[in-house]
């Protein structure tokens, strides 16, 4: 069953690079209910070079042995093997690269990878159609559009906000009043290592808290609610 058989609002989370925060993450959308898709770069698990400081917050990415159990429950998609800028990759390298990650993310978690989400949100058409030829049916991007449309391209879609927008609890207000006959989406990316900055944690699990447990309200991950838009539910 697609959610849109009995649903006409779904929120679903986006976060990037699979790093050690995602532990503190995982735990809070588990304990709301909330899923969340997980973009991850296969070939940077075991490069500990690819750690970096951020406002003096170490951001690492985490080894593969412990990444099936803790993602369990939510999906895994492609963010390419080593977060490259795809618009700088020629066609031949942008496939095997996408190819390669697939696989590689595929073989780890044992299930099919179709998402994808543009390291650097850089996206452009020539991408776009490498995408789709490698087998992936949506993309994310980093624009936000404060608003609740379904994208109107599933190979190019812009989030409704990251979590650190100042508006966040505003339009979580405005998603939850809403009344809508046709399918309306509230997308929220982000990096997890970004709540270890500005006490990020506590606004964050407020805003679970307000979002999560609502009737009227499909939860799922990315694959789940754009799947259903690809197959024709759109009004
Ligand atoms: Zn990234």
């Amino acid at each position: 069953m697609k959610w849109t058989d009995r649903y006409t609002k779904a929120f679903a989370l986006s976060y990037d690079d699979g790093v050690y925060q995602d532990i503190r993450l995982v735990e809070i959308l588990n304990r709301y209910g909330l899923k969340a898709t997980f973009n991850l770069n296969s070939g940077l698990m075991n490069d500990p070079s690819s750690a970096w400081e951020a406002e003096g917050v170490r951001v690492e990415r985490m080894p593969p042995d412990r990444l099936p159990s803790l993602y369990q429950g939510h999906e895994i998609a492609s963010h390419l093997t080593r977060h490259q800028n795809p618009i700088g990759l020629d066609n031949d390298a942008l496939r095997m690269d996408i190819l390669c990650d697939k696989a590689a993310l595929e073989d780890l978690f044992g299930c099919e990878v179709t998402g994808f989400a543009y390291p650097f949100g850089a996206a452009d058409s020539r991408v776009e159609a490498v995408l789709a030829e490698c087998g992936i049916s949506y993309a994310r991007g980093v624009q936000s559009t404060h608003a609740f449309d379904p994208p109107a391209d599933l190979l190019h879609i812009s989030p409704t906000c990251r979590h650190k927008e100042e508006n966040l609890f505003e339009l979580a207000e405005r998603f939850i009043a809403l009344q809508p006959d046709c399918p309306r989406i509230f997308l929220l990316w982000g990096h997890s290592y970004e709540f270890d900055m500005q006490q990020g944690w506590e606004r964050f699990e407020r805003f679970c808290e307000r979002m999560a447990g609502h009737d009227d309200i499909f939860y799922g991950t990315c694959s789940e609610l754009f799947g259903a838009l690809r197959t024709g539910e759109r009004r």
